[in-house]
């Protein structure tokens, strides 16, 4: 590629997506079977309250506060028995538990806010959005792996929730995390930006696919672009990724080089997909196309894809 995208940056580009500030210190090495017990009788212990694609939120004046003391959590309902330890910050120990009271009968001051929600409307400071995303995978992979996938026991949870241990068979599960690459592809003068059917009205984006077993990155980056836009890539580069807790995915976002210029679009999974100038995508990203196009909003990391793009090629 000839633009000067790839100069060391000041910062690393993943500082500046949504979910990607998480602060806490998991202490991974010391997880013991027995550390979310110990965890709740800290009593400096918080507690961030979650279930069902939403998270709980105090009104406290003006602004949401996303944790809650263990009193607070118990008054709540929540099932503490499936809390899971995100680790320690400078107050003390950091927990997520399922919050146990249903949303239509919610205690005055709080509420309980979806996920998207929460991080478009930035609600919650990017820590807490960090630990959001931490808590929010962690419990729908434990929600989603009761049973061994081995013998099919009921299996238990283990290592403050990072493990799941079957007693039947003895193995150990591990969580997951889902690669998804998500491309833009572009020379010095045009990307190439699609949409989907689901997309709010007139917004386009970076293209994106799950990254296959067997595969790496970058063949995944060629084979999705060739797949959705019949373009083929030369080199490809890495440039951020994004912890993306919908369920428990890891958004790898990087540049490539098109080969070819003619799209043949999968209508299937695209609804259009064509390339853009720079000045037309600088006036999406601005909100200020004269035809109401628009790119994801700041903190995606297909808006870091792009305004970098954009910033690098004057
Ligand atoms: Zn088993």
């Amino acid at each position: 590629m000839t633009f000067p995208l790839f100069n060391a940056p000041a910062a690393e580009p993943s500082q500046f997506v949504g979910f990607a500030g998480n602060r806490i210190d998991r202490q991974s090495e010391n997880r013991a079977d027995d550390s979310v017990e110990t965890a709740l009788a800290d009593p400096r212990c918080r507690l961030m309250l979650m279930g069902e694609g939403r998270i709980w939120l105090k009104l406290d004046g003006e602004t949401f506060d996303p944790w809650f003391g263990l009193g607070e959590s118990k008054a709540l309902g929540a099932r503490l028995g499936e809390a899971i330890l995100l680790g320690f910050d400078a107050a003390g120990p950091v927990l997520a538990a399922p919050a146990g009271v249903g949303s239509e009968d919610m205690p005055a001051g709080i509420k309980a806010i979806d996920y998207r929600s929460a991080y478009m409307q930035g609600l919650i400071d990017e820590a807490a959005l960090g630990a959001l995303a931490q808590g929010a995978a962690l419990h729908a992979w434990n929600a989603s792996h009761r049973f061994c996938s081995k013998c099919g026991h009921a299996s238990e949870m283990r290592a403050g929730g990072y493990r799941r241990h079957c007693p039947a068979c003895g193995a150990d599960h591990f969580p997951r995390t889902d690669p998804v690459a998500i491309m833009l592809t572009a020379t010095r003068e045009k990307c190439l930006l699609g949409r989907s059917r689901h997309f709010a009205p007139g917004m386009y984006s970076a293209l994106a696919g799950f990254i296959e077993p067997g595969e790496t990155i970058e063949n995944a980056v060629r084979r999705e672009t060739l797949e959705e836009a019949g373009i083929r890539l030369g080199r490809v580069v890495y440039h951020a990724s994004q912890p993306w807790p919908f369920p428990y995915s890891l958004m790898i976002g990087c540049f490539g080089e098109p080969l070819n210029e003619d799209i043949q679009a999968d209508l299937n999974e695209l609804e259009d997909c064509r390339w853009f100038f720079r000045d037309e995508v600088r006036l999406m990203l601005a909100r200020a196309h004269p035809g109401g196009l628009t790119t994801p909003p700041k903190g995606a990391i297909a808006h870091t894809l792009i305004s970098t793009w954009v910033e690098n090629g004057d």
